[in-house]
This record gives C-alpha cells, sequence and structure tokens, in this order.
C-alpha cells in the first residue's frame, strides 16, 4: 500500500507534513515546526505519530520536538551532522541510510548547502521527496554554510529524480519565488503559467507544494542554471551551471 500525504500550514510559511503508512498505521512528521497545526491535523485523519524525520537543524524545523516526543513518544530521525542541535533524537542518520515509517522507507541524502547537516528524505517506492528548505516551488533555499557549488550540487541530485516525483518543500514562499523566477526567466511560457496558477491558488488559500520534479526543471530558474536564457539575464553566457546559480542566487538575495 502507498503512503498518504498530507500537507498543511505551521508558523507564518512553513509546511506541515505527515506521512502515513495505511499497512502499519505508522505515522511521521516531517520536521515539527509547530505542535498545533501538527496535533490538528492528526486529529483530523486519525493518525498517530510514531516518527519525526527532521531535514535540518533550524528553530522552524525543530521547535515542536519536545512537547510532540512527550505526547506521542515518537521517534526523532535527525541528521548526524546536526549533532546535538536537534532536541531528543533517537536515530542519527546520513548518506546512504534508510529509514522506515512502518512498511515505508526513505534513503537519506545529505543535501548541504541551506545548511551544512541538511538531510533530503527520498520515498522512492511512493515517489515523494522531502526536500526541506533545499528546493522550493519555483525556488531554493538561501545558501548560508556553503558555498554556492555545493548548494548546485545538492541541487543537481535532486533535478536528477524522476520527472514524476513530488517535491513537498519546507516552506511556501511560491508568490515571491515566482517574481524573481519571471525576472530572470521572461519569455518562459511554462513559467508564465505557473506564475498565474500560483496566485489563483494563493488566493483560495492553498500552496503549489507537492510541485514536481518536471515542473520545476521546466520553471524553477535555480534548476535551469544550464539554459542559455537564464546565462544571459546573469550577464553570464558561456559560463558553467554552477556559476550562473551562483549569480542567480546572489541576485535573489537582493531582489
Ligand atoms: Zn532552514
Amino acid at each position: 500500500m502507498s503512503a498518504e500525504i498530507l500537507v498543511f500550514y505551521c508558523l507564518q510559511d512553513n509546511i506541515g507534513a505527515l506521512v502515513h503508512d495505511p499497512a502499519t498505521g505508522a505515522c511521521a512528521a516531517i520536521d515539527a515546526p509547530e505542535e498545533g497545526p501538527i496535533l490538528r491535523a492528526l486529529d483530523e485523519t486519525g493518525w498517530r505519530l510514531s516518527d519525526i524525520l527532521v531535514t535540518h537543524r533550524h528553530g522552524d524545523h525543530v521547535g515542536a520536538i519536545g512537547p510532540l516526543k512527550r505526547r506521542f513518544g515518537a521517534r526523532v530521525v535527525a541528521p548526524a551532522k546536526a549533532g546535538s542541535a536537534v532536541p531528543a533524537v533517537d536515530e542519527a542518520v546520513g548518506e546512504g541510510d534508510t529509514v522506515r515509517v512502518g512498511g515505508l522507507a526513505a534513503a537519506v541524502w545529505e543535501t548541504p548547502g541551506h545548511c551544512a547537516d541538511h538531510v533530503t528524505y527520498w520515498f522512492a517506492d511512493d515517489r515523494a521527496v522531502f526536500a526541506g528548505d533545499t528546493l522550493f516551488t519555483l525556488g531554493c533555499g538561501r545558501v548560508m554554510e556553503a558555498g554556492p557549488g555545493t548548494m548546485w550540487t545538492s541541487l543537481t541530485r535532486l533535478a536528477g529524480l524522476p520527472d514524476e516525483a513530488r517535491v513537498y518543500s519546507g516552506h511556501d514562499y511560491v508568490l515571491a519565488n515566482a517574481r524573481f523566477a519571471l525576472a530572470a526567466d521572461p519569455e518562459n511560457a511554462a513559467l508564465k503559467e505557473r506564475a498565474a496558477e500560483a496566485e489563483r491558488v494563493k488566493n483560495e488559500n492553498r500552496f503549489l507544494v507537492p510541485s514536481t520534479i518536471a515542473a520545476e526543471k521546466a520553471t524553477n530558474p535555480f534548476l535551469r542554471a544550464g539554459e542559455p536564457a537564464l546565462a544571459r539575464s546573469v550577464g553570464r553566457q558561456g559560463a558553467s551551471a554552477a556559476e550562473v546559480f551562483a549569480a542567480l542566487r546572489e541576485w535573489k538575495n537582493r531582489f
């Protein structure tokens, strides 16, 4: 049986996610931004929290671990590289590990760049990837603890997932991301359509998560750093994709 996945807002613009295995009843929260919305989601679904899978150590992703662990005794899985910055860790994971949620399995990929300890959880059988603050719908995370080349390597890896893979990210920044994407890639027809969809969806108080790898490869300027149009936008014709990525990220920081 395949995973059931629910996404919902937490805090200002974080996205909470629950992954439920109907066969065993196991249920994982991907990160723990805020207790209230996670409890409401559990209440609505009747699922019981068994695990918390942490993508990285930032406060807006780990703040509710303590109360959720006290309430449910959930197992906390977190990047080994985060060390003691994530509270109450039961299992520290890194590149190549497999995490099980009941009968579901996720491969752990280290995807540094946004921060040094960042990991991504790839549920291959369910074609679902939890990319935390590495890849967003129409954007990517700020590069805070590595050079842009490291982030580019992490993003390239995600872009290599199957086209139909569903991308669950840690924040909803889609309108701001769409404005930047349109500035960086103004002739992209698929992007124009997607930006209009983002506006529509926002007006209905929904968000464009999950996205898909195919949609991101077609519209996300950061995944399109290898395209000549993006190189032109940053005045770096002929530069490597990694260099164009670095220039795009720098531009977005000031945008
Ligand atoms: Zn973060």
